[in-house]
């Protein structure tokens, strides 16, 4: 486990960059964790930020990613599957390691996704977010990857290096950097399947000729780029889709805040900067309180 960090902010996008270099303006340890790009490096143009006429999205991204690391912040590459917050501190899955902070800002943007049926119902039996984590659970076993993530070929090459019999399904092409050894089907997963435990997914090849077809699996290893707030965080209370927060940008559970896209409307880049200081702000004066 490594040594605990007074603030991690999950998201490197515009309210993400914000907390992180607001947290250091307050004197905090933080790190910065975002497992791709933000969706601002496809805007063409924005023209309503303050300061910045008729810029492009990938333009202002690296304004945002080069002002942190004059202060000292490089957005370290990888997945969130899981924050548990305990009584005083925060465990912090990040792409299988157990990080620990004091705090966590959640700065994540929208859900692009939506779960499959059985995805929730089945979490933890047999449907898992993180390959890393619970791979060797299912060595010598079959399971099927949901590769819908940018990393999940990468993803699945480990599960088969550690012995797991992999099925890799994704709407998508198959990836250049799968392994050759891995079966690859192109189609939707529409359902994952079992009662108590996974037995199998439910796909539909692509086509007018595509057709319904069961596969019988013991695990499936969800990869998307992005997972739903409450997914990331149990008992998160939210509203209408976003994650609701006070004022103070805390969330229901005590040493989580939230920033950006993921509290709501408007989804707009002044507001995320303008909440990820906010959420900085309050996470710094949340540990000096806890230190009192
Ligand atoms: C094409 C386009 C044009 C736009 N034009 C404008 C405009 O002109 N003006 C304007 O104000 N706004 C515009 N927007 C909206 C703007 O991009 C968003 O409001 C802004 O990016 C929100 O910032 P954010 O930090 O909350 O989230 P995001 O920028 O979405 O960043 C979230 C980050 O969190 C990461 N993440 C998510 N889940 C995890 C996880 N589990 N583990 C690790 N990392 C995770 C993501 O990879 C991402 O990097 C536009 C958006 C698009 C797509």
């Amino acid at each position: 486990m490594e040594s605990m960090t007074d603030i991690i902010v999950v998201g490197a996008g515009p309210a993400g960059y914000s907390a992180a270099i607001n947290a250091v303006a307050r004197g905090k340890t933080v790190r910065l964790l975002s497992s791709s790009p933000s969706y601002l490096e496809k805007a063409e143009q924005v023209d309503n930020y303050l300061g910045f006429h008729q810029i492009d999205g990938a333009s202002m991204m690296k304004v945002f990613a080069d002002h942190a690391l004059a202060m000292g912040i490089t957005a370290e590459t990888g997945k969130v599957s899981n924050i548990f917050a305990m009584k005083d501190q925060v465990l912090v899955n990040f792409s299988g390691d157990i990080l620990t902070a004091r705090t966590v800002v959640m700065a994540t943007g929208v859900t692009k996704t939506k779960a499959v049926r059985g995805e929730q119902e089945l979490l933890g039996k047999g449907v898992s977010y993180c390959a890393t984590c619970d791979g060797m659970l299912y060595r010598g076993r079959k399971a099927v990857v949901w590769g819908q993530a940018d990393d999940a070929a990468e993803e699945a090459n480990h599960l088969k290096a550690i012995g797991v019999q992999i099925t890799f399904i994704t709407n998508k092409e198959r990836p250049a950097g799968l392994h050759l050894d891995i079966s690859f089907i192109q189609g939707a997963l529409l359902e994952i399947q079992g009662q108590d435990k996974v037995t199998g997914v439910l796909f539909k090849t692509p086509g007018a000729s595509g057709k319904d077809t069961v596969l019988e699996t013991e695990a499936v290893f969800v990869l998307q780029n992005s997972i739903a707030p409450t997914t990331l965080v149990d008992g998160l209370a939210v509203e209408n889709g976003y994650v609701a927060v006070d004022r103070h940008m805390a969330t229901n559970i005590p040493g989580l805040f939230a920033a950006g896209d993921c509290t709501g409307l408007p989804l707009q880049i002044a507001k995320a900067v303008g909440e990820g200081l906010v959420a900085a702000q309050s996470a710094a004066k949340y540990i000096d309180e806890q230190k009192a």
